[in-house]
């Protein structure tokens, strides 16, 4: 029996959408292949809020983080560090030998836009390193204040929703934001192979005078390629037919807003239950809707439960990172049902006796 996952990524995926992919496969430089690559670029940009150019990468969401930074970081990167995966992004700065400095936060805690401010009115960054939606720690960055200070600079912001595109509204192109990445595991409830990512205008631009940007995500060369519908090497072309699929319902059947509306109350029903037996880690504000942590404030073992829970057919997420034994995460992702949700919250209830 296949277990649920309760995971952030990846989730389960239905069994519509497995099928909507089981199709034969087609030529990666035919036209079948151009007209799937213009629909699922379509809808993308109806999710993503965006008239941007996206690209379609077939790699996980990490190798976007790399696109960003190798096509849009010029001089120096300032990267707002506030968990495992912000961490990770300047990391990935430091790693493709680009200067970068953190402005680190507390993990739980919300970058604060007024710190950015700081740090961006020195002149030394030309771009800025952001996590919307920190799956670590279920923080949710207060996106528009940030977004609002980094306009006022002539800084590319570079912005991870790896965890909360398509489950949360992030409007791009309203927010300004120049590279937008996710993957398609998390909200988008796919397999795992495809990482999305728009670019603005005028971070072609700018790709166009940075040198170094390798091979396998120079965005111009995704460009030139995207101009002809198709992309430089072989798409993963079943997970396109998947991502095709998927955008379709959620834009026509399900709609965005409802969408949205769904995880929103998922997070409320799972916060109510956190605050009830427990606290959750992030000031309730910046409380994510697509991940909940939790601070384990019963001492509770962690990995009984996960045993217990796969028992009962799902599949625990511990803390991450250094939080693995303080915390423990609930994701309400993907096509995740509140009915569900109840169901996995019941049960933990009745292995803890809460
Ligand atoms: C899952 C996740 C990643 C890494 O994604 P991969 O697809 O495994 O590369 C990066 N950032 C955030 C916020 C995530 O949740």
């Amino acid at each position: 029996m296949a277990k649920k996952l309760f995971i952030p990524g990846p989730v389960d995926v239905s069994p519509d959408t497995f099928e909507a992919m089981s199709v034969p496969m087609i030529s990666h430089r035919g036209a079948e292949v151009s007209k799937l690559l213009e629909e699922c670029n379509a809808g993308l940009n109806r999710l993503m809020h965006t008239n941007n150019t996206v690209f379609i990468f077939t790699s996980s969401s990490t190798g976007a983080m790399e696109a960003a930074v190798r096509n849009c970081v010029k001089d120096k990167c300032l990267s707002i560090c506030n968990g495992a995966f912000s961490e990770r992004w300047y990391g990935i700065v430091k790693e493709n030998g680009k200067e970068a400095d953190s402005l680190n936060f507390e993990w739980g805690e919300a970058p604060d836009p007024k710190r950015i401010e700081e740090k961006l009115s020195t002149g030394e960054y030309d771009a800025l390193t952001l996590v919307h939606n920190e799956t670590s720690t279920g923080v949710a960055a207060p996106i528009q204040e940030i977004a609002r200070v980094v306009r006022k600079y002539d800084v590319s912001l570079l912005v991870d929703t790896v965890s909360s595109m398509g489950g949360v509204k992030i409007e791009v192109d309203k927010l300004g934001i120049d590279v937008c990445l996710f993957g398609v595991q998390k909200c988008m409830a796919l397999p795992p192979g495809l990482a999305i990512c728009s670019v603005s205008e005028r971070s072609l631009e700018k790709a166009n005078t940075i040198p170094g940007r390798g091979h396998y995500f120079d965005f111009l060369a995704y460009k030139k390629y995207l101009d002809k519908k198709q992309t430089p090497t072989t798409p993963a072309v079943s997970i396109m037919q998947g991502l095709r699929y998927k955008l379709n319902k959620i834009l026509n059947e399900e709609g965005l807003e409802n969408r949205f509306r769904r995880h929103e109350g998922m997070a409320e029903v799972t916060r109510r239950w956190a605050k009830k037996n427990f606290e959750l880690l992030p000031e309730e504000q910046y409380s994510s809707n697509t991940v909940s942590c939790i601070k384990n404030t019963l001492n509770i073992d962690c990995n009984s439960l996960k045993t217990k829970l796969s028992e009962r057919g799902y599949v625990f997420s511990t803390g991450y990172g250094k939080l693995v034994d303080k915390t423990f995460r609930i994701a309400h992702m993907g096509e995740r049902t509140p009915e569900e949700l109840r169901e996995y919250l019941n049960t933990i209830d009745d292995i803890l006796g809460l």
